[in-house]
């Protein structure tokens, strides 16, 4: 006989008949199976392994298991920023996750009056929360901030001149550079200033023929300290109405209530970028706000129409569902009294740090003993960022663990030992995601708010 490894190894139908393969065909349908069972042995062939029916089996089913596994999955954030972006920002409320549901798995009056029998606009669903909510007089949706900045420039400023503070000149990170953005819009930036000092004179002197809008932007995720002088936004607005212009403000984050009322630090509301003057605010949808990733406009009706009649909208537009989230959301807002207990990220950064220090001392002894001989876990102080831009500089008194490596009878720690420890709990069912600080692992609890799930899953780190 020979001893060719492949001969040895059974053919494909084979393994389709066999009862090990029947529940992988039941699951996963028969064409991912057989595709399965084809690079199972596919593998073993190029091993030059031997197995029966079973073991290729086995082997296409743990394939599988891996190959329709979602991609994008839940996490435990961990890292003290609770609007983290590479995490997804804001946790929705659970009206927002109802209203898309309902919308996403029926056709519904996205873009038809009910009561008419007409065609309508999909913005006009909260077109008057907004308004409600910031004063302004009207509001335009888009996919995100990033977006809602082009279609105001690509609007407003197309082939012309728009002035920018050089100390507002911003990178927010992915790639969102503002110079970059204002060329892509169509438009010229206008440098002025110096990146800690900009007066009121340096607006004055950049105004010419072709200027088309003075324009603000929120230094979000960093603050120039020091020797600084910014232009109030009252009297940039003051110049742009002497002239003509518009004036817009790209607050970032936009937040629709005072934090101050919760003890946070304060953030620019929309409604006081209103009132100093602003023509336009952008913001985002999911940082402070807590919606859903959009980009949202208020201002002046006859502006806020220009940017709907632009076609570049069509294309930067929101869907359903999120535009649905959005709207639940808002509605939130219209008790502020409860906000904190049903929007998750105002939940989250209001809670009580004696709240997170119990926690922390719950968790001490399972983690400790999950780790047993691989690690002292110890509960410290910490600072958690908002994160997203907001409030660069203010920090929240937090908890957390610290995961220290233990060094091996009669060896030391490796360098590497505190990031095979962080590599375990991210090959966790439900991966946690903390950050490592001084040799030791940290895990700020703020965001942990599913405890036994967090415990339930620490006994396969033994
Ligand atoms: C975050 C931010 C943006 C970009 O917003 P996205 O919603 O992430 O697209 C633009 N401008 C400012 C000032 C920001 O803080």
């Amino acid at each position: 006989m020979t001893s060719e490894p492949a001969s040895r190894l059974p053919a494909v139908d084979r393994v389709l008949r066999h009862a090990d393969t029947a529940p992988l065909i039941e699951r996963h349908g028969r064409l991912p199976a057989t595709e399965a069972v084809r690079a199972a042995l596919a593998d073993l062939r190029a091993a030059k392994a031997v197995a029966d029916e079973a073991g290729v089996a086995a082997l296409a089913g743990r394939r599988l298991a891996a190959e329709m596994a979602p991609s994008q999955r839940r996490v435990f954030n961990l890292t003290g920023t609770v609007l983290h972006t590479n995490l997804g920002r804001a946790v929705l409320a659970r009206e927002a996750l109802e209203a898309s549901d309902a919308v996403l798995g029926a056709p519904s009056n996205l873009e038809y009056v009910v009561e008419k029998g007409a065609r309508g606009e999909r913005d006009d669903h909260v077109r008057g929360w907004l308004h409600k909510l910031t004063g302004a007089e009207d509001a335009v949706i888009v996919n995100n901030n990033a977006a809602a900045v082009v279609l105001v420039l690509n609007t407003l400023a197309l082939g012309k001149e728009v002035p920018v503070s050089r100390g507002e000149l911003i990178e927010i990170g992915g790639a969102f550079r503002m110079p970059d953005i204002m060329a892509r819009a169509g438009c010229t930036l206008v440098e002025i200033g110096t990146t800690n000092r900009t007066h009121l004179r340096d607006y004055e002197g950049a105004i010419g023929e072709k200027t088309a809008m003075l324009m603000k932007v929120h230094p979000s995720n960093y603050a120039v300290v020091g020797f600084t002088t910014a232009v109030p936004e009252n009297e940039i607005a003051a110049l742009a109405r002497s002239k003509g212009l518009p004036f817009v403000n790209d607050l970032g984050s936009g937040q629709l209530v005072d934090l101050e009322r919760w003890g946070l630090p304060h953030e620019p509301t929309v409604r006081e970028a209103i009132e100093q003057g602003a023509d336009l605010v952008t913001f985002s949808g999911d940082k402070l706000l807590g919606g859903p990733q959009c980009g949202i406009v208020v201002g002046k009706s006859e502006l806020v129409r220009k940017l709907a009649k632009n076609p570049l909208k069509r294309a930067l537009r929101l869907d359903k569902g999120r535009l649905a989230a959005l709207e639940a959301t808002l509605r939130l807002y219209a008790d502020p009294d409860r906000l904190p207990e049903k929007l998750p990220t105002l939940r989250l950064l209001t809670r009580a740090t004696a709240d997170i220090e119990a926690l922390a001392k719950r968790l001490l002894p399972i983690v400790t003993n999950a780790l047993a001989n691989h690690a002292t876990v110890s509960v410290e102080p910490c600072r958690s960022q908002i994160g997203s831009g907001s409030l660069p500089v203010d920090r929240l008194a937090s908890v957390a663990l610290s995961l220290t490596p233990i060094a091996p009878p009669g060896g030391k720690i490796s360098g590497g030992a505190v990031d095979k420890l962080a590599a375990a709990f991210r090959a966790l069912p439900v991966p946690v995601i903390g950050h490592v600080q001084d040799g030791a692992l940290k895990f700020d609890l703020r965001c942990l708010e599913d405890e036994a799930g967090f415990a339930a899953q620490l006994s396969v780190l033994k």
